[in-house]
């Protein structure tokens, strides 16, 4: 007997609860913020058992476990941090709407009286060194922490990167105060939105990332270098494609 063989569906369990238990798979989450449209749409029906995407082959369940559940545990360290600093700070706290749906790892009081929520993220050396080169936090991240602060009615956000494998020349962590990016967080709310209206409606929308149509995923669109749906994305091509519910399946209507 392997422990290892049993900790795959344990992490996903996990993750499954955290993620939809609460709320159902359709709701544009905060955490899908800054993606493109139709990511977040297959997320969705993915989610709710609805469509069946073929593999990501990249990692394994088990390293896929082993790294949520190592981001799981620094976000706590982070949430215990912020108290220390705030002990009034709240963590986990949820938000939602008729359509979207999230929470903010924490949120504190600055010491000019500001509302700042957090959102921290567990990365690797390789993408902490390209975060650290651009000298900002990536875009969807700052749009989750965004959306996040707009709904809690926070003025600012405070996100903050941890690098697992740092090497011993750089300081493990990364860290901005930056004021919500008001009309990019109300584009991404508009997204989510539209995400998660299509997913109940059963469409597959566009190809749409900041205001535009991709017409062939590629590494050269930030969005598809992350995107687990590469394969099925492709298969569905361009446009929109309504569903249809076969068999508790949305498959393309023919
Ligand atoms: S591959 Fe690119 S265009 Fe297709 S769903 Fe993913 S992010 Fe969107």
């Amino acid at each position: 007997m392997r422990i290892a063989d049993y900790l795959p569906p344990a992490a996903e369990r996990l993750k499954t609860e955290r993620t939809f238990l609460t709320d159902g798979p359709y709701y544009g989450r905060a955490s899908m913020a800054g993606q493109c449209v139709r990511q977040c749409v297959y997320s969705m029906l993915l989610a709710a058992g609805r469509i069946d995407v073929p593999e990501d082959g990249s990692r394994d369940d088990l390293t896929r476990s082993t790294a949520f559940l190592i981001g799981d545990a620094i976000h706590t360290w982070v949430q215990e941090a912020v108290r220390l600093y705030d002990p009034e700070a709240t963590v986990e706290e949820a938000w939602s709407t008729d359509l979207l749906s999230g929470h903010a790892d924490a949120v504190y009081t600055d010491e000019d009286g500001a509302k700042v929520v957090v959102e921290a993220k567990s990365m690797s050396a390789s993408y902490f060194h390209s975060a650290m080169a651009g000298g900002k936090p990536r875009y969807d991240h700052l749009m989750q922490a965004g959306v996040s602060a707009y709904m809690l009615n926070a003025s600012k956000v405070h996100v903050i990167y941890i690098c697992k494998n740092a090497p011993r020349s750089i300081s493990p962590t990364l860290e901005w105060v930056l004021e919500v990016p008001q009309f990019e967080v109300m584009m991404a709310i508009e997204a989510l939105e539209y995400a998660a209206q299509s997913a109940r409606d059963g469409v597959i929308p566009a190809r749409l990332y900041q205001g535009h149509e991709i017409d062939l995923p590629g590494d050269e669109h930030t969005c598809c270098r992350w995107c687990p749906y590469t394969e099925r994305c492709l298969m569905d091509g361009p446009g929109v494609h309504p569903l249809e519910l076969v068999d508790d399946k949305w498959v393309v209507h023919a």
